[in-house]
């Protein structure tokens, strides 16, 4: 029975298989004793190996040992988990703040505790999986509104009067094509039809905005965000996820989430490595700068070579190839050079949207950058992606 469901999904050339890791994620890592030029990751800022996490790491270590021992409400809440709240609500200048254990777990439990059968909740089309998850868990009536798209979202909530039991739910930044959400005019939607808004910065946090804060970071909205989410698993090189708002907000949740209530605590380990990757993210502005720069000058070199590539201000580059087929070949012959870049294909995304996925990170050295797009660019004049 798996046997033959495995068959089918690698015809369809949608197998995935998990690459082993034998260094620290850096701009280069090692994978089966070879040297390769990392363009895939989500730390962006090039922490994962940074000497002040890992110092932050051996002195939790030395101070509080390894595991937490039980879940934040019964044994598991450490000092240091409490700082890192306030902090996170400090960065995000909201009232208060709650660690989950993932970015994954905090949506799927926002979302079910805010939301039960009589609500709706306005979902755009492109949202992560973990949110889609959250609302189907919730019960709610879920309307999807097309991408990015505030006039489609404003006509499908006329269409569908809820009162105040109404929540509109967005990625910051799209983690498939890097672009972002039309945060203020959702704003407004949200104020004029008494709506919560929920926004998601699981790829933003540490990356866009002057204080490195997020998509509100970046649109300089003071406030009309509900319910911030975000995780710690990017940019900040660490693990966990979190949701920054109201107290009244926060303390409820801390209630009634079940996946921050029923999951063991992290370790302190993890949130001392969150809270030295933090304060980078607070007194680096240049790692931000260096990225988004790196990203502005690798999109215009791929765009001047003929290909198909989205247009954002965000080190999440999208090369678009359609069918699976190529972009797997894409992937598995820059594999061959040395360059790890992903095949994004379906389920990740629509049928007829496969792209390879480029993700830049601060610490990359331009040389570097220049030997991938010329293997890039070889590659795709070879798959006849674009033209010699
Ligand atoms: C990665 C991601 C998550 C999940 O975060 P984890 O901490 O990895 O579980 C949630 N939402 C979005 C938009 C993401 O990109």
């Amino acid at each position: 029975m798996f046997e033959e469901k495995i068959e089918n999904i690698k015809r369809a050339s949608l197998y995935r298989t998990m690459k082993y890791l034998q260094s620290p994620q850096c701009d280069r890592v090692r994978i089966a004793g070879r040297d390769i030029l990392m363009l895939s990751s989500n730390s962006y800022l090039g922490l994962c190996a940074d000497d002040r996490l890992k110092k932050a790491a051996k002195m939790a270590i030395d101070q509080y040992g390894v595991g937490s021992g039980g879940s934040r409400l019964i044994t598991g809440s450490y000092e240091i988990h409490q700082k890192l709240e306030e902090e996170i609500a400090a960065f995000k200048n909201t009232e208060a703040a709650l660690i989950f254990n993932t970015g994954y777990m905090a949506n799927v439990g926002v979302i079910s505790a805010i939301a039960d059968e009589s609500w709706t909740i306005f979902s755009d089309r492109l949202n992560h999986a973990s949110i889609i998850d959250g609302c189907r868990l919730s019960g709610a009536k879920i309307v999807v509104y097309s991408h990015c798209d505030p006039s489609d979202l404003e006509e499908k909530v006329k269409a569908h009067p809820c009162g105040e039991k109404g929540l509109i739910v967005t990625d910051g930044l799209f983690s498939v094509d890097g672009d972002i959400a039309p945060l203020p005019q959702l704003v407004e939607i949200a104020r004029r039809y008494s709506l919560l808004l929920m926004v998601d910065e699981a790829h933003a946090t540490g990356v866009l905005g002057r204080h490195g804060g997020g998509t509100a970071d970046y649109f300089r909205l003071a406030d009309g965000i509900d319910i911030s989410v975000g995780t710690f698993s990017k940019a900040l090189a660490s693990e966990g996820g979190f949701v920054a708002g109201r107290r009244a907000l926060i303390d409820y949740l801390a209630n009634t989430a079940r996946s921050f209530i029923f999951s063991t605590a992290l370790s302190p380990v993890t949130i001392a490595v969150s809270r030295a990757a933090l304060d980078i993210v607070k007194t680096e502005p240049q790692r931000r700068e260096t990225l988004l720069a790196h990203a502005a000058w690798f999109r215009s070199q791929l765009m001047e070579a003929g290909f198909t590539v989205a247009d954002h201000p965000t080190p999440i580059i999208s090369v678009g190839l359609g069918a699976p087929e190529p972009a797997l070949k894409f992937s598995s012959l820059l594999m061959e050079q040395g360059i790890f870049a992903n095949a994004i294909r379906p389920p990740t995304v629509p049928a007829g949207t496969s792209r390879l996925r480029i993700n830049l990170m601060a610490t990359h050295d331009r040389k570097d950058l220049e030997r991938a797009l010329r293997h890039i660019e070889e590659t795709g004049q070879k798959l006849g992606v674009i033209q010699s």
